[in-house]
C-alpha cells in the first residue's frame, strides 16, 4: 500500500501514479521501477487536483505535476469502464476550428 500525497489515502500501487524528483524535474513512473524517491498520486487526485494543491506537495514544481498526471490518466484508461477515446476527441476539436453547423 501505497499513500497518496494529495489525499492521504492509502491504496494498492495499482490505483497510484508514481512521480520520482530527479532535482528540479519530476518524472512519471508508469513502470514504478524509477530508482529514487518516488511521490504517489491516486487516480482520483491526478484528475481532480488542481496546481494549487500540488503546490503544497510539490511546491515549484506543481505545473509539470499536474501536466504529468494528465498524461498519466491519458495513457492508462481506466480498466472495465470501456468506450470512448478522450484524446481522438481533442484532436478533432483542434483540426475544426470553425462554424460548422
Ligand atoms: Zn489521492
Amino acid at each position: 500500500m501505497r499513500r497518496c500525497v494529495v489525499c492521504r489515502a492509502s491504496l494498492p500501487q495499482a490505483e497510484l501514479f508514481r512521480l520520482v524528483r530527479e532535482g528540479d524535474a519530476v518524472e512519471l513512473d508508469l513502470t514504478r521501477k524509477l530508482g529514487g524517491r518516488g511521490t504517489w498520486v491516486c487516480r482520483n487526485c491526478a484528475a481532480a487536483v488542481t496546481e494549487k494543491r500540488l503546490r503544497q506537495a510539490f511546491k515549484g514544481q506543481a505545473p509539470q505535476v499536474a501536466q504529468l498526471l494528465s498524461q498519466a490518466l491519458a495513457a492508462t484508461p481506466q480498466a472495465g469502464h470501456g468506450g470512448a477515446t478522450p484524446t481522438a476527441t481533442a484532436a478533432a476539436t483542434h483540426t475544426n476550428g470553425g462554424l460548422n453547423v
